[in-house]
């Protein structure tokens, strides 16, 4: 089994996290769901809520996945942008998309006050313009989805502005979005392991499934010491999903990305960087993401790698991005550094769905994860319990190619076409 990676993340839990037993005997249950993270949690909480008796096994504990590594902040819309989806599956479905994202922020404080996490969630969020280019595109697309969608939580930031905001000289300007956010992913994915276990769910840690059989009577899923006989399943394992043969897995490339966490910073410099504690996510390819502690340390999420051999390669590629952004900063220490996969889907926007009336899944989460793998989980659920609903439906007209290259060869093409982003970001294209 393994622990949580050394994270900023795992060292400032507020106590110690209770550890579930492993699966080593039969059980059977109305819905299994694979994947201790986000969207398992919350398939898990959505369906006992609803009456089913809820099963939940994890390879390895609790939130060890992405949803215990990653940078927190909670954004909508979905990575692909609404203006794409409405050009290419037309305006009900864009809106269709729009509403379940904005659900899907909001569910995040209905879940913090419904079960009481504490969490550390702070509002706000500022989309940051590398380029002149960059923060025109983000101006049109404020005043569309203020236009169309009626959003009215975005601001327009001058270059003046987003400085003071951010703290750096680096930006042309910037998008506030008083509707997004930021939390602190552990502490919230552990309070919704506990909501799901108040609300009946079993869960089980160290228990990898390893085989997945359908038979008539229901499906039989398999780990290696134990048993479960279940009508329904629920996949939740995103990038870390491998081996199951399922037939979904192309429709996702796993991809690395590391932060990270430096000392807390100087008291001199405290109320000069992200004075109103906004996180930021700016306009790179490898997209910098970055925001403060509740304990003023500076989270700084980055480098995209292939494999994590490289780690000192990374951090120092990392810390070469924060010391851009942050002249200031160079001189503080990194205290940790860590990193997790994320799903991406060929489109960008996340693939939910079902196999057949029995088995479910929802992946590929493109980076936004945070905020819609909550939705997800409901999405599923409530296709579990009612079967195909406007929700589902709508996902599944939103068609996903398998990455182009299949198991082996996706990997190095993504490398190709990475190297050639991050060249033009150089060269401020
Ligand atoms: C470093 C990093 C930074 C990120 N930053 C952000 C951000 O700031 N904002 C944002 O929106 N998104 C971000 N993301 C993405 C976001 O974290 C994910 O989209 C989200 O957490 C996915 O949740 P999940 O539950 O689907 O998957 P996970 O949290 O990865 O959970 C899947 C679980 O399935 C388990 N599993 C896999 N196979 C099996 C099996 N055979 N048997 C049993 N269990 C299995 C795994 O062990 C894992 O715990 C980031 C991701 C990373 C890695």
């Amino acid at each position: 089994m393994s622990l949580y990676p050394d994270s900023y993340y795992a060292a400032s839990l507020d106590k110690s996290k209770t550890s579930s037993s492993t699966l080593n005997e039969e059980h059977s249950c109305d819905l299994c769901v694979i994947g201790g993270g986000f969207t398992g949690l919350s398939t898990a909480i959505e369906s006992a809520k609803k009456g089913l008796n809820v099963i939940l096994l994890e390879q390895n504990i609790i939130g060890w996945g992405a949803s215990g590594r990653n940078g927190g902040q909670i954004w909508n819309d979905v990575a692909w942008g609404i203006d794409v989806i409405e050009k290419k599956y037309g305006e009900s479905l864009a809106m269709k998309m729009w509403n379940i994202s904005q659900s899907a922020v909001d569910l995040i404080d209905e879940r913090i006050a419904e079960f009481e996490i504490n969490c550390d969630k702070r509002n706000g969020g500022i989309h940051a313009a590398t380029s002149a280019k960059k923060m025109k595109e983000y101006e049109n697309d404020s005043i569309y989805k203020r236009n169309k969608y009626g959003y009215e939580q975005l601001e327009i930031l001058d270059r003046k502005e987003v400085s003071v905001e951010i703290g750096s000289k680096l930006y042309y300007g910037g998008i506030l979005d008083r509707g997004a956010g930021h939390l602190h992913p552990l502490k919230y994915c552990l309070g919704l392991m506990e909501a799901a276990q108040k609300l009946g769910v079993q869960c089980f840690e160290n228990s990898c499934v390893v085989k997945i059989n359908q038979h008539s009577s229901g499906i039989e899923v398999l780990t290696k010491q134990g048993k479960i006989k279940s009508k329904k399943i629920a996949v939740c394992c995103n990038a870390y999903l491998d081996g199951l043969e399922l037939g979904i897995e192309n429709k996702i490339m796993p991809c690395e990305t590391y932060i990270v966490c430096t000392e807390p910073l100087d008291e001199a410099i405290q109320n000069t960087i992200l004075p109103n504690n906004y996180c930021v996510s700016d306009t790179n390819f490898d997209l910098n993401y970055y925001r403060l502690s509740s304990s003023k340390r500076m989270i700084f999420g980055g480098a995209v790698g292939y494999s994590l051999k490289n780690v000192e390669g990374l951090k120092k590629r990392t810390k070469r991005q924060l010391d851009k952004v942050y002249p200031q900063l160079v001189n503080h220490k990194i205290e940790y550094i860590w990193g997790g996969l994320i799903a991406i889907t060929v489109n960008r926007v996340p693939d939910i769905g079902m196999l057949n009336d029995n088995i479910y899944y929802a992946h590929g989460f493109s980076g936004h994860g945070v905020a819609f793998t909550g939705i997800a989980g409901k999405i599923i659920s409530e296709g579990i319990v009612n079967g195909k609903t406007s929700e589902l439906e709508a996902f599944e007209k939103i068609k996903h190619k398998n990455f182009p290259g299949g198991r082996l060869f996706r990997m190095p093409l993504l490398v190709t076409i990475s190297a050639m982003q991050r060249m033009m970001d150089v060269f401020n294209v």
